[in-house]
């Protein structure tokens, strides 16, 4: 399919997903819109199945119900779904180029065949009675079916070179996705898949080199409140600052991650028990110490804490076990009254 033609494609869904809309009374919401972008344009067979049975049992769509198909069809987590059709875009192009450029060769192909043909067929007529005329033809047809060729193929150069310019912007497209898909979208540290993908990186080196690792799981403390006291909002800006500010004291050298929610993982190569606290300590007392107050108004909002749990990694453990023996020394922390790190050897 040409790229014009996956354009119109997108605008007859496009068309007929609105009017559809409108026939059966639903509002087009964004949420609304995609998943009937997504019936019509056939892309998730069990959605349509879905959409087919509700819409025959004539009940209409009430908004309810649109979210809940929503959720139950589309994943759910809106970064992942928004890398997934990204995914899916990026290697739609790619396939109507690659179709293109198919084309493009089977032509050229069938084109210097034909000329073949006609050289062929041009030196089977040549015998020695031919009068100078019709010589002179059959070289003015050569010279024409030559140009022709010529033509055909510096067309072919141009359109190759286009689609080679297509592909060199697809493949920024796709670096900037793979990127995207491994970056937290609110605060810019690494996400839980790169998380899981550096720390199995991490224990299999640790268990080849006999170097110490550490992993470092880090919660705000009393986040729930603080939101409640200044909004979800200013909350999402502290877990901003947050990440800035561990990223500032790491300085490039160890992973940070947000793992979920308001808890950070820190996973230190090469660094000891001893090393890990001594960073734990130093993120702990710079954000303690920081007032925290919006660019936008000069009232205070006062300061925030911190509590930190260090596990090390022992020979034969699973992520799972590294993972839970950080978090029971971070529950130690918190248990033991919040704002400190707490070491699993302690704990
Ligand atoms: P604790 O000291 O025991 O960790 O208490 P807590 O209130 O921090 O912990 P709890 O697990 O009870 O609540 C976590 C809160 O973190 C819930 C929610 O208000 C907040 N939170 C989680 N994720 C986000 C987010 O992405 N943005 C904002 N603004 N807040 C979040
Ligand atoms: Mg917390
Ligand atoms: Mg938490």
């Amino acid at each position: 399919m040409k790229f014009e033609d996956s354009i119109n494609n997108a605008s007859r869904i496009s068309t007929a997903v609105l009017t559809q809309m409108a026939r059966h009374g639903v509002a087009a919401t964004p949420l609304a819109y995609h998943l009937w972008y997504l019936y019509i344009s056939d892309a998730n067979t069990e959605l349509h199945q879905a959409m087919d049975k509700l819409l025959a049992a004539k009940r209409g769509l009430l908004p309810t119900k649109i979210e809940q198909l929503y959720q139950q069809f589309v994943p759910i987590d809106s970064d992942n779904s928004r890398i997934t059709d990204q995914v899916a875009q990026v290697s739609q192009e790619v396939q109507h180029i690659i179709d293109d450029a198919s084309d493009e060769i089977s032509n050229t192909c069938s084109e210097a065949s034909r000329y073949t043909h006609e050289l062929d067929q041009t030196s089977n007529g040549i015998d020695e009675d031919l009068s100078a005329d019709e010589l002179r033809d059959i070289i003015n047809s050569l010279v024409k079916e030559t140009q022709h060729m010529m033509e055909h193929s510096s067309q072919m150069a141009l359109r190759l070179n286009t689609m080679s310019g297509e592909l060199t912007s697809v493949r920024t497209q796709f670096d900037q996705v793979k990127k995207e898909s491994l970056i937290d979208s609110l605060t810019g540290v690494a996400n839980r898949k790169a998380f899981d993908v550096n720390l199995t990186e991490s224990m299999r080196d640790a268990a080849e080199t006999d170097k110490p690792l550490c992993l470092i799981m880090a919660d705000i403390d009393h986040f729930k409140k603080f939101n409640d006291t200044h909004g979800h909002v200013v909350g999402d800006k502290v877990l901003r600052y947050v990440s800035k500010m561990l990223q500032r004291v790491l300085k490039g050298r160890d992973v940070v991650a947000r793992y979920g929610g308001e808890e950070f993982a820190i996973i230190l190569s090469d660094t000891p028990v001893s090393g890990a606290n001594s960073v734990a300590e130093e993120i702990r007392r710079t954000v303690a110490s920081a007032e925290l107050q919006l660019k936008s108004s000069a009232a205070s909002l006062g300061s925030i804490t911190m509590s930190f749990g260090i596990a090390d990694y022992l020979d034969g453990d699973s992520e799972e076990n590294f993972i839970q023996r950080a978090d029971a020394a971070l529950y130690d922390a918190k248990d033991s009254g919040r704002n400190q790190v707490k070491s699993v050897s302690a704990a």
